[in-house]
């Protein structure tokens, strides 16, 4: 296909966000927790008191509540181990010669997370393990706007690393503890969420984290929280210029997490810590071994860090925190409250970009909660937009379309045959593949597609409102689409729904072209179910542009002109049930060269052959 027929215009500037609203019935429930644990960084064991204080904000009375003891999945005979061995494409991190590593994992390399006593309010509740979740029978209902104090003791033992969290990752790193604590699910609107940990959900219940964490003291720890006494640990935390002596082998570190909804901690020995102080935004951290391999990439890696967090703050909205910590951990990149676990033996490209996701995830999950089992192509997916934006002007890629991987991917996605729709719980999708570009791909064309329906200023508008309407909430896919709504005025229901629970796919046509005396008759054909509004670019012999603007009769309104620099012939609506569209252009055949349905390529047309019309000498 002839490029000089698409465009890609970048009109992703900053408008300033409009006022929040409020959300009459809207309610969550609160977290407070705080925690004593010690870790033995010999046997990988480690004990813990927490006291949490749970806010039942709903309008309903509780007479259970439920944990989430996720270390349990890494037991051989786990539903995580028998998942991994029945899906067809398992997760290569999570196998070994074939085999689930969890399958062979022994006694003492295993994770285990086990309640070991529970009182309410100082009475004793019965509460019954059922893999990874506790159930537990309240000895008192929780009464709408009851408060209650749940104490517990617990014993856990960290899993050699699997997934995501573990002792001894492939690049050496001792403790990456993300999942690690009993953590209370979440009870919203639809009910409790109290997912068995097979792949993938994280869903966590908005509070005040508050930890005490006793470990040997040559381990160097950092992750989610605020340190509240780096006079007496050091490694790094002291002010600067300050000596900070201890005693004993250990020391106790104390963080302080407020409002968010997850805690994660890394410690290693080797840790090198690094700190910036941002002008114009928070503290950065960034704790990455001690490895001459690695380490100029991680110096590199500072600058970047900061140009990104100014990124997403001018164009998603202010990062709400005065921190944010970078952690070499984990198995690839994964995102937990102001920080993230990244594996860092990596080129320098690629440490920039799982830096800058799993960044773009303190906004697109861990400030607008979504629930990632369900929604997960609003946490990844939106995650990939932004990023895809972001590399593109921090990396200097100046790509004419950043989002060309995605629109690949779900292309690919439709011609397998796999795909399911997004509305599938996150581990119920038959295939890694067709849940990985659901989630992320497919996800992060709802947004650069959405620009193409309502318009790039539009778009960014309804980001920026989203976010302030959203932030420390958990949004739901309706909340997106109202937005947007709100922002452009353009009825977008239609969208909403074939996009994200069905599988229906754009294919639109130019079926065929006409002399018509000193006009042209463009007969138009929609072969795919999904509706869609069209730009139709006309490119004249004379080298001239012009377009027109099909607009889909439900929208209910139409876009501004996406392309000022030419003129716009809005024609008149498509009513979506009719197959075929006559579109007339006042002017003779033999003026045009040649005829294109959305030269942005924005709109996901999965069939490209038919979208051109090349008129013949
Ligand atoms: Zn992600």
């Amino acid at each position: 296909m002839k490029r000089a027929l698409f465009y890609f215009l970048g009109v992703f500037s900053g408008i300033a966000s409009l006022l929040g609203q409020s959300h009459p019935g809207y309610w969550q429930q609160e977290v407070d927790y705080s925690m004593e644990v010690d870790m033995d960084v010999k046997t990988y064991q480690y004990t813990g008191t927490q006291k949490l204080v749970y806010t039942n904000n709903s309008p309903d009375v509780l007479d259970r509540v439920f944990y989430h003891l996720y270390f349990n999945a890494f037991q051989p005979g786990s539903e995580m181990d028998a998942r991994l061995q029945s899906i067809k494409d398992p997760d290569g991190r999570m196998m070994e010669d074939g085999k689930s590593r969890i399958a062979s994992l022994t006694e003492s390399e295993m994770g285990y997370l086990h309640a070991t006593s529970l009182t309410q309010d100082g009475a004793s509740v019965k509460f019954n393990e059922e893999g990874t979740i506790l159930v537990v029978d309240l000895a008192t209902p929780i009464q709408p706007g009851g408060k209650t104090s749940l104490d517990m003791e617990f014993k856990g033992q960290v899993p050699l690393q699997i997934r995501r969290s573990g002792r001894n990752s492939k690049e050496g790193v001792a403790l990456s503890m993300s999942q690690w604590y009993p953590k209370l699910s979440e009870y919203d609107v639809e009910g409790w969420h109290a997912n068995p940990y097979i792949a993938r959900e994280f869903h966590g219940v908005w509070g005040n984290f508050d930890l005490k964490l006793t470990i040997d003291k040559n381990y160097t720890v950092g992750g989610s929280g605020y340190l509240q006494n780096p006079q007496e640990v050091g490694h790094g935390y002291e002010a600067p210029g300050t000596e900070v002596k201890t005693k004993g082998k250990t020391l106790t570190w104390h963080f302080v997490a407020p409002n968010v909804h997850d805690f994660m901690w890394a410690a290693d020995p080797e840790y090198i810590h690094d700190v910036v102080d941002m002008e114009d935004g928070p503290t950065l951290h960034f704790l990455y071994k001690n490895d001459p391999e690695i380490q100029e990439n991680w110096k590199k890696l500072q600058p970047k860090t900061e140009e990104t967090m100014r990124f997403f703050s001018r164009n998603i909205g202010k990062y709400p925190y005065d921190q944010y910590t970078v952690v070499q951990g984990g198995d690839g990149g994964m995102e937990y409250a102001m920080s993230t676990l990244i594996t860092g033996n990596r080129q320098f490209p690629s440490l920039v970009g799982v830096m800058v996701h799993e960044m773009a995830h303190s906004w697109f999950q861990h400030v607008l909660a979504t629930n990632e089992s369900k929604y997960e192509w609003m946490d990844e997916g939106f995650t990939t937009f932004i990023s895809s934006l972001c590399m593109n002007e921090v990396m200097d890629q100046n790509q004419d379309n950043p989002f060309g991987r995605s629109y690949q991917s779900y292309y690919a996605l439709v011609e397998s045959g796999l795909e399911l729709p997004q509305t599938t719980h996150a581990d119920r999708y038959a295939t890694n593949f067709a849940y990985g570009v659901a989630a992320y791909s497919k996800g992060s064309i709802f947004l650069s597609q959405l620009g193409y329906i309502i318009g790039q200023e539009k778009l960014m508008e309804s980001i920026k409102k989203y976010f302030e309407d959203f932030k420390f909430k958990h949004p739901v896919p309706n909340d997106i689409k109202r937005t947007a709504e709100k922002v452009s005025g353009i009825q977008l229901d239609w969208y909403l729904t074939d996009w994200t629970q069905t599988t229906n796919t754009i294919d639109y046509a130019i079926k065929s072209v006409e002399s018509s005396g000193n006009s042209t008759k463009v007969v138009l054909e929609r072969i795919g179910l999904m509706p869609m509004p069209l730009d139709i670019l006309i490119v004249g012999k004379d080298g001239s542009n012009e377009t027109y603007y099909v607009p889909l009769q439900m929208m209910r309104g139409e876009k501004e002109n996406p392309y000022p620099q030419f003129e716009r012939t809005v024609a008149k609506d498509w009513a979506w049930a009719h197959p075929t569209y006559e579109l007339v252009l006042d002017r003779p055949l033999d003026s045009i060269e040649a005829i294109a349905i959305d030269p942005s390529q924005l709109m996901a047309d999965v069939d490209k052959q038919n979208n051109v019309f090349q008129v013949a000498e």
